[in-house]
């Protein structure tokens, strides 16, 4: 299916249709242009630091309405996951205090002290990270066979001076200590695709993914059979496309050119 005939757009945020508080130009005229037409959007982003309803809040923020059918994040995704597995199990986890809200709103059981009985670590994007949470995690999975998740393997997220440490790399610190890898289950994973062609009631042929990064935009949409474009406001450039083996279909500089490749004159 074309482009101009996508009847799904899945955006990823940061670097792609805005950094920090700012659309990147031409980001909210094509969020207008696919909600005018009858298309839909759904913002996939691998950030758990915040829920969807301080996504909501930060978007009113910046002139545009949403609601919670435009969101599916990571921690959306461990919810489905650990609630499909984890019912009832005791969870220890490295992240913010909205996410841990959120989780247990969702009917787990979370920890965030060491204690027997843990079943799982999980680890998110944690900007409110302490050594002793690190610690306890460390610990837990030395002295236990607790299962080892991550929302995301980003390394880095962007900042308005430039990058800070993401998931990715709270995870390698744990991983470099006990030489136990996690399992991810944001993008790239299709878990959260999934759950927005379920949600959307889309199929694959129409979703069109839209990101600046290949190992995680691009490659969830590889892994889930659906078309991707690759922006380069973000992290990645022509340079590094040519390089990868996880190729986009389509290149554009920026969402403002998406906008004119599918708008109808
Ligand atoms: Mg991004």
């Amino acid at each position: 299916m074309e482009l101009s005939e996508k009847n799904l757009f899945l955006f990823d945020i940061d670097g792609t249709v805005s950094i920090g508080e700012k659309f990147i130009p031409g980001g909210h005229e094509l969020l207008d242009y696919i909600k005018n037409t009858g298309k839909k959007y759904i913002f996939i982003t691998n950030n758990s630091t915040r829920g969807t309803k301080s996504y909501i809040d930060k978007f009113r923020r910046m002139g545009l309405e949403t609601d919670g059918m435009n969101f599916v994040t990571a921690a959306t995704a461990s919810l489905r996951y650990l609630s499909e597995r984890y019912k009832g199990k005791k969870i220890y986890t490295v992240g913010t205090k909205s996410f841990i809200d959120e989780l247990r709103a969702g009917g787990m059981i979370i920890t965030e002290k060491f204690e027997s009985g843990i079943d799982c670590v999980l680890v998110g994007f944690d900007n409110e990270l302490t050594y002793r949470k690190i610690e306890n995690a460390c610990r837990i999975l030395s002295e236990s066979e607790a299962d080892f998740l991550a929302t995301n393997p980003d390394l880095v997220c962007p900042a308005p001076f430039g990058f800070v440490p993401d998931c990715g790399s709270i995870c390698r610190m744990i991983t470099e200590a006990v030489g136990r890898e996690p399992v991810f289950l944001g993008k790239p994973e299709r878990l959260i695709i999934d759950i927005c062609l379920e949600i959307s009631g889309c199929s694959a042929d129409e979703t069109v993914i839209v990101g600046d990064r290949l190992y995680t935009d691009i490659l969830s949409g590889i892994k889930s059979g659906i078309d991707t474009a690759a922006v380069l406001t973000g992290e990645t450039d022509r340079q590094e496309i040519s390089r990868s083996e996880y190729k986009p279909n389509y290149i554009f500089d920026s969402v403002k050119d998406i906008l004119e490749s599918i708008r109808v004159n």
